[in-house]
């Protein structure tokens, strides 16, 4: 059975520590009128998975981006009391293809002691596997199959955290939730 040292992994945030689609589809609702359901978002790209007008999606996609505060984005289940325990350990590694993180790193504040993790906002899905090589990261949980691929060429094991959009066959290994994700943690492990 896979045994990850605390060390060797970092996490992606959007869709797996943050309940990102969860909000914005609170926010086309309540703002909007817009219903549309959780489970029909099989699609990453936004703009493919929902049929929305393009001002709203670019409204809604900048409170994403600028205000994930502000707009309520919820952690998802689990992923605070792993991380936090994690945290004891090491200091976490947060890659993000967002193009800023400031708005990002002020929402994972107020769940993490800002000594204890650092986040990399990238920009760029690509760039993501690169990085993670350099801090010698070994594992990554991320929700984006196309980033997945990459990793692997990069020798990086991708863990999928399943969302709707990433329901389609992949050869990589998957969780359903963080209580999975904390039984493949080598929680004995001296690392300081
Ligand atoms: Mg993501």
């Amino acid at each position: 059975m896979l045994k990850i040292k605390p060390e060797e992994i970092a996490f992606d945030i959007d869709g797996v520590v943050a309940d990102t689609i969860g909000a914005f589809l609170r926010e086309a609702r309540e703002k909007y009128g817009i219903f549309i359901k959780y489970e029909d978002i099989k699609e990453y790209e936004l703009s493919k998975a929902v049929n929305m007008k393009e001002e709203i999606l670019i409204e809604l996609a900048k409170r994403i981006l600028y205000e994930p505060l502000e707009m309520g984005i919820r952690p998802i289940k689990g992923a605070i009391e792993v991380l936090k325990r994690l945290s004891d350990k090491v200091e976490l590694l947060f890659v993000t293809a967002r193009p800023d993180k400031e708005g990002i790193e002020r929402w994972l504040k107020r769940y993490f002691d800002k000594t204890r993790f650092h986040v990399i906002a990238t920009g760029r899905h690509e760039e993501k596997a690169n990085l993670l090589k350099e801090y010698g990261k070994r594992y990554f949980v991320e929700d984006r199959l196309e980033t997945c691929y990459i990793l692997k060429d990069f020798q990086i094991t991708p863990i999928v955290f399943e969302q709707p959009w990433n329901r389609k066959p992949h050869p990589f290994i998957k969780i359903k939730e963080w209580k999975e994700l904390e039984k493949l943690i080598e929680w004995n492990h001296l690392t300081r």
